[in-house]
């Protein structure tokens, strides 16, 4: 036996080598393979792991953010809660407060219902007293002078009028008439009468009228035929009882007249004196005042009204008498004016001016 190799020992011999070469070729390819596919599968983990951790981060970041817009939502839902509470408690207290101004409004109702029934009462009252006197009776009918005016004939003449007095001041002003040879009208109220008398009497002493102006200051207008004959009746009572006679002109509370007080006037023989000069002396209370509407309202014939219950009146009616005897005017009473300027006065008819 020879251990020579022969030809086909060393045919097998290269095709063995050839074939562990091909073996290990293929070994090395399947570890390049295996090797690149561990890179790949590691670095597509590495990749998938950190997206996963970024992810996550951003979810924590959102989860953050949430939770801080929660705690501000319920933030503001306590705000919004407590706000309404306030409102919820300040409604009530409007509810309290309403409810109390309704019942305040309801006392403040029965109270005004029992007023009106009291009213109602004494209107009915008054409408029953009223009703009780007796309607044909009319005191106080006067007896109108018959006045000589030939000295008056043709001159430019002015009647100043006082009303509602006497007062406290009307001896100054009847000083100041006497002094400048002026005479004037003092339309009295009879309640008053008394506490004045010695000035009443010294009104027609000294040739000024005296007027009635009514007992209490009514308005006329509201009151029966009777009623009318009673105010101006006690009046002219009191009236006559300190000058000596009836007073023979009128003049309404208030400028007040109707139809039943021209009849009542027409009974008692009186003609119902107006004026045309209103001074506006009670409201203003002004010397400057009623100056400026004298002087601005005065014409021949004028019959200006006024009242002694001021001294701003008595010391404007002081310096307008001078103002007016320089403008050439003489000053008269209210007969007079109507005598020299009318003629003849008639009974019940109301007059503004002379
Ligand atoms: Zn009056």
């Amino acid at each position: 036996m020879s251990n020579t190799p022969t030809v086909l020992d060393r045919t097998e011999n290269k095709e063995l080598t050839r074939g562990r070469r091909a073996k290990r070729v293929w070994f090395a390819i399947l570890a390049c393979v295996a090797v690149l596919a561990l890179v790949a599968s590691a670095t597509f983990a590495v990749n998938f792991y950190l997206n996963l951790q970024e992810q996550q981060r951003l979810l924590n970041g959102q989860a953050d953010s949430l939770a801080a817009l929660q705690q501000t939502l319920n933030e503001q839902s306590e705000q919004i809660a407590s706000q309404q509470e306030q409102l919820d408690a300040q409604e009530s207290k409007l509810a309290e407060q309403e409810s109390k101004i309704a019942e305040q409004e309801s006392v403040i109702q029965q109270q005004q219902d029992t007023i009106n029934k009291q009213k109602d009462t004494i209107k009915n009252q008054e409408s029953t007293i009223d009703s009780l006197r007796p309607t044909e009776v009319v005191k106080g009918v006067a007896t109108y002078p018959d006045i000589d005016v030939t000295r008056l004939k043709g001159k430019k003449l002015v009647a100043l009028t006082f009303d509602d007095g006497p007062s406290t001041y009307t001896s100054k002003l009847l000083d100041a008439l006497k002094k400048r040879g002026a005479k004037a009208t003092f339309f009295v109220v009879g309640s008053r009468a008394n506490s004045y008398a010695s000035l009443i009497k010294r009104m027609e002493a000294e040739g000024h009228v005296v007027g009635n102006h009514s007992q209490n200051h009514k308005n006329l207008n509201y009151l029966s035929a009777a009623g009318v004959a009673a105010e101006m009746g006690d009046s002219a009572e009191r009236i006559k009882s300190i000058i000596g006679h009836y007073p023979y002109i009128m003049r309404c509370p208030g400028g007040n007249y109707n139809q039943t007080v021209k009849n009542y006037a027409k009974a008692a023989n009186m003609p119902i004196i107006q004026w045309s000069v209103d001074t506006a002396d009670w409201k203003y209370r002004s010397k400057a005042s009623v100056l400026s509407y004298a002087k601005r309202g005065i014409k021949d014939g004028s019959i200006v009204l006024m009242h002694d219950l001021y001294s701003t009146t008595v010391d404007a009616a002081i310096e307008l008498i001078d103002y007016l005897q320089d403008q050439g005017y003489t000053l008269v009473t209210v007969p007079e004016l109507l005598a020299a300027k009318c003629g003849t006065v008639e009974m019940g008819k109301v007059y503004f001016h002379g």
